[in-house]
């Protein structure tokens, strides 16, 4: 299966919880306004109740217009050489 996104790592959301930030590999939409999100944006995924018959949760993608992400960790030590 493709992957869709890269794990970029920790950040902060507008409202102090913390969350994973992934950078989009291919275009992609929010579930919360329906705007695109480019190749190569950064948005946060939010876990979205699974449709009638289908087991455990699925998780949405969330542009950074709706979820603001601050990635002041990632800022202060960039990671290199990470795999996966
Ligand atoms: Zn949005």
């Amino acid at each position: 299966m493709p992957r869709k996104s890269h794990r970029v790592g920790p950040a902060i959301v507008s409202d102090g919880t913390g969350t994973i930030a992934y950078r989009a590999v291919t275009d992609l939409v929010c579930v919360q306004c329906g705007r695109a999100i480019n190749a190569d944006e950064l948005f946060s995924r939010r876990a979205q109740h699974a449709p009638t018959g289908a087991i455990g949760l699925k998780t949405a993608p969330v542009c950074v217009a709706c979820r603001p992400l601050h990635m002041e960790e990632i800022a202060a030590a960039p990671m290199e050489g990470v795999d996966g």
